[in-house]
């Protein structure tokens, strides 16, 4: 039951069964052009993944996963470019996004994701993207600056292209790791 995402990888991603899976809120935040909508439609269209899109206009959509041997849903949140409020700050993941071809959205990442921990605290999952690492060329962020970064505010770090629809499974699996870990359910 349910469709692997990869044969060394322990995650699976399938369509709702019977039992009611815990739901977890998650907003997809970052500079303007990151890949922010790109990222979050791509969940959604991923051949591992069972979706529906329940918001329509509002940019609300929900994904379940399997993962080791229990399913939750996450519902992503990719609001319209504007300050973060308050509100968003009750969610249960937080997954700031920059280009690493735009150095501006590297510095605007960097401002969020100081925010966000302060204001947190420890308990909350903060995951920090480098997306579009297809142009490889037109690279202006380096993967130390920016695993430095996360690793100085506790996030979990992950690399994608959002247009290859490359190592967004793992960012699925990554998320609602981190949600669980900082909810210290067991992982294993
Ligand atoms: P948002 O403003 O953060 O929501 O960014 P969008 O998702 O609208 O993407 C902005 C532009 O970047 C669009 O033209 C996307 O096609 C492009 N884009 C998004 N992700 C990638 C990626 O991983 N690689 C490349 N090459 N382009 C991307
Ligand atoms: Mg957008």
């Amino acid at each position: 039951r349910g469709r692997y995402l990869a044969p060394e990888q322990e995650g699976s991603i399938h369509s709702h069964n019977s039992n009611a899976p815990s739901y977890y809120s998650v907003i997809v935040l970052g500079g303007a052009g990151v890949g922010k909508s790109t990222l979050t439609r791509q969940f959604m269209t991923s051949e591992y993944i069972d979706t529906s899109d329940t918001g329509g206009e509002s940019g609300v959509m929900t994904v379940s996963v399997l993962l080791n041997g229990e399913e939750s849903t996450l519902e992503f949140i990719d609001p319209p470019d504007k300050n973060i409020s308050i509100e968003e700050l009750q969610l249960d993941a937080y997954v700031v996004v920059f280009s690493i071809t735009d150095k501006a959205s590297f510095d605007t990442a960097t401002n969020i994701t100081k925010y966000l921990r302060v204001e947190l605290g420890t308990d909350r999952a903060i995951l920090l993207v480098a997306n579009k690492i297809d142009l490889v060329r037109k690279r202006k962020v380096s993967a130390d600056d920016a695993r430095l970064l996360a690793t100085g505010y506790d996030c979990k770090y992950a690399e994608t292209s959002a247009a290859l629809n490359h190592h967004l499974d793992e960012l699925l699996v990554g998320i609602l790791s981190q949600i669980r870990l900082k909810l210290s359910i067991p992982v294993e």
